[in-house]
């Protein structure tokens, strides 16, 4: 709807140029000319429609699965896709065309891209213990999706602007400036902390609504913290981060507070059907930061092309975490700590993100109906 009223307005501006500019050189007024020249050259910030937040969506997922693989297993698709799926029904946008990846790589992340597309990596899957903490991850990374995080700050860096008569659907190079935009807030740099703060909080409601126990999520945060801890890597995700704790604190307020109470944990189901071995941080094969590789090896993301991302976004644009582990401050009186970050290797390697992918980037379709969903729900005695 936003797009019908700025399509509007946009032929009125032509129509309205058009006019004037016959005007102008009637009178010989180049002055006024140049203006008019300039005011048809006039930007705006990246806007779309829902059929277009997919086509991004479906474009950043085929860029993820290029860079990390696809595990090409159907059971394992069908298990995360169930539990995803569960969880999706019960969310703000339950008719998006949600699709479950399970990336091939032994580093731990999570990545969601605009449209329903929800990635878990292999390594993740290894260090979740039950269903309750898969939930908890999937809930978290669903609402990112849902309140169009990844959408609002693309459109907040102003990294990607349209032309006035351009449509992300009718223009390939915006499409693809979008879709680079897109994949390095979301591998690159990650959400700011207000984003995290709430996808975890509405993550955690959806998982409880559910009848997940609702402490999934802290669950695996407090792995991956401990796994963290034991790394003498510099880069290591967050281990030493006051702001994780806290994190943590504000999850186990809510639950108190908004006392929810659901208990399904479903660890026999979750071991039955995942059985990945988690590999330790220092064991985990990378490449190169920057590498071709890293986008996937193709030209489109050409190391130049993302340095002129970077170097239009603004400073504060960069004090960034990425997926589920990393949340660094966004705001002031925090500098310090950026700082830190960036000295210790912004631009250095770091195993989880940086991890080594398989090479099969399909996407392994899996069929769930509405009716093996319920069957999924019930025998679990979730609701
Ligand atoms: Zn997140």
């Amino acid at each position: 709807m936003m797009r019908d009223v700025i399509a509007l307005s946009v032929v009125a501006l032509v129509g309205a140029n058009l006019g004037a500019a016959a005007e102008a050189r009637q009178l010989g007024g180049i002055g006024k000319g140049l203006s008019i020249a300039k005011k048809a050259n006039e930007v705006r910030d990246l806007s779309m429609t829902d059929a277009e937040e997919q086509e991004l969506g479906k474009n950043v997922s085929e860029r993820i699965r290029e860079r990390y693989g696809v595990v090409q297993d159907a059971a394992v698709h069908r298990y995360v896709s169930l539990v995803g799926l569960a969880l999706a029904q019960g969310s703000t946008r339950p008719g998006l065309p949600w699709t479950f990846v399970v990336l091939d790589t032994d580093g731990v992340n999570a990545f969601a891209a605009p449209g329903g597309y929800v990635h878990i990596t292999r390594g993740a899957l290894a260090l979740i213990k039950n269903e309750a903490e898969l939930a908890g991850v999937l809930g978290h990374e669903i609402v990112h999706v849902t309140e169009k995080h990844t959408i609002r700050a693309i459109q907040k860096s102003k990294v990607v602007q349209m032309g006035a008569a351009e449509t992300l659907s009718g223009s390939s190079s915006l499409m693809e400036r979008a879709v680079t935009a897109t994949y390095d807030n979301i591998v690159e740099r990650g959400f700011g902390r207000a984003e995290e703060n709430e996808s975890d909080e509405h993550g955690v409601a959806l998982a409880n609504k559910i009848g997940y126990a609702p402490n999934g999520i802290v669950g695996f945060l407090t792995t991956l913290k401990d796994r963290n801890k034991a790394s003498t890597e510099k880069r290591g995700l967050f281990a030493s981060h006051p702001e994780m704790q806290e994190r943590l604190d504000r999850i186990g307020r809510q639950i108190a507070s908004k006392k929810l109470a659901a208990t399904a944990t479903l660890q026999p189901r979750f071991a039955k059907s995942i059985s990945y071995q988690p590999v330790a941080l220092t064991a985990i094969a990378t490449v190169e930061a920057g590498s071709a590789g890293l986008a996937g090896g193709d030209e489109k993301a050409a190391p130049g092309k993302h340095a002129t991302a970077q170097a239009e976004e603004k400073p504060a644009e960069k004090k960034r975490g990425f997926g589920l582990g990393r949340m660094l401050p966004t705001s002031g009186g925090e500098k310090k700590q950026a700082q830190v970050t960036a000295s210790g290797g912004a631009r250095g390697v770091d195993p989880e993100k940086d991890s080594k992918g398989g090479r099969n980037p399909a996407i392994v379709a899996v069929k769930v109906a509405a009716a093996d969903i319920a069957a999924f729900k019930k025998e679990g005695g979730l609701s």
